[in-house]
């Protein structure tokens, strides 16, 4: 048993996620408290070279070529057999379809307990959890004596856990990952038949408050009129108002970009995890509580649709 926290890196095609660098922010707050040491454990094959600026203590590499490519069999494996051996103080994934898909069968497998959606670390190393959609932060004890945590953005920049020295790396021994019932044939990216929202400086997002899809042209107007892009959330694509290409969240586009607009978003967090590393977000939303307000540099409280077209009309009117 040790009290070293350990975090599983994220990588897809030879990059490394933000989520990887939040949680190893995440795990040196958390290892203060525990007075154990930041690993950054890395599962592919040949790919050492991502360990560079890790903001850690130790590298573990796990080197195997059927850990070339995410699947989530092959990380259970080798991360159940790790953990068993190691029994650190607490294993951190990313609160991503990759990390969640792993850590919660590792819970089971091993019979370890799971803190999800964990913000941020206090100073005593409780974990602090967005739950109910984001609009009740819960503090907790983290469950002893190895607690599996999936993180979601918020709490940590990415930036805090970089650094220009590159930990010392070792090797950790794969278990035999033969028998896979997952393995990956070919990796297909999406065709790209319209703009990617994730390149784009400006997106004025709508969500449900927007009521229906003819309303969606007076986001559109503001678009043109301020040279940006619209984007909705979930609510909004499955109900066929927008093109999938335009969903911002969990399921869809992480962006980064100069100004996000938010029109009627409730500011859950499948959806604000995509816009943290915005520069700056504007909310409109007619209930003070919503949480799209907390991470909103400017919030607006009122009805969007006695806002928009005012708006619309004063900027064009500029131009
Ligand atoms: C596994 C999983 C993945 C998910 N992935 C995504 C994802 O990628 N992206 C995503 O967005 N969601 C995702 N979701 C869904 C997410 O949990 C929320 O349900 C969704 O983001 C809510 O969308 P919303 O804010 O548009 O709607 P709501 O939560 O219904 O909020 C609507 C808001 O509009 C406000 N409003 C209403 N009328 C007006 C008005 N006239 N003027 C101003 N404000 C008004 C209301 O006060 C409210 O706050 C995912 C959920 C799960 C479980």
């Amino acid at each position: 048993m040790s009290q070293d926290i350990y975090v599983v890196i994220e990588h897809l095609q030879g990059q490394v996620s933000d989520i990887s660098y939040t949680m190893l922010a995440g795990a040196r707050e958390l290892s203060q408290a525990t007075g154990g040491k930041v690993i950054a454990v890395l599962l592919g094959h040949n790919a050492k070279d991502l360990a560079e600026d890790f903001a850690a203590d130790q590298i573990l590499y796990l080197d195997h070529e059927l850990l070339a490519e995410f699947t989530s069999d092959a990380y259970q494996k080798a991360l159940a057999d790790l953990i068993s051996k190691d029994q650190p103080r607490a294993v951190l994934f990313g609160n991503t379809s990759i990390g969640a898909d792993v850590a919660s069968v590792l819970s089971m497998r091993l019979g370890l307990p799971l803190v999800s959606s964990c913000r941020s670390f206090t100073e005593e190393g409780k974990f602090v959890s967005q739950i109910c959609g984001g609009k009740i932060m819960a503090e907790g004890e983290l469950p002893s004596p190895i607690a599996l945590v999936t993180m979601a953005p918020g709490g940590y920049q990415p930036d805090q856990g970089r650094s220009v020295d590159s930990p010392p790396v070792t090797e950790s021994t794969v278990p035999a990952l033969e028998a896979l019932r997952v393995t990956l044939s070919k990796y297909i990216e999406p065709e790209s038949t319209d703009v990617d929202i994730s390149k784009e400086p400006l997106l004025i997002a709508v969500g449900r408050g927007i009521q229906n899809k003819d309303n969606i042209e007076l986001a559109d107007a503001l678009a043109q009129a301020i040279g940006g892009v619209v984007c909705g959330s979930r609510p909004v694509i499955d109900q066929g108002w927008l093109s999938t290409s335009r969903l911002v969240g969990k399921s869809g586009k992480q962006v980064k970009l100069k100004i996000y607009f938010a029109m009627g978003i409730s500011g859950a967090p499948e959806h604000t995890e995509a816009i943290t590393q915005s520069d700056t977000i504007i909310a409109v939303n007619t209930d003070p509580k919503a949480p799209i307000f907390d991470i909103a540099k400017y919030g607006i409280q009122m009805d969007l649709f006695e806002l928009v077209e005012v708006l619309t009309e004063h900027l064009k009117a500029k131009v």
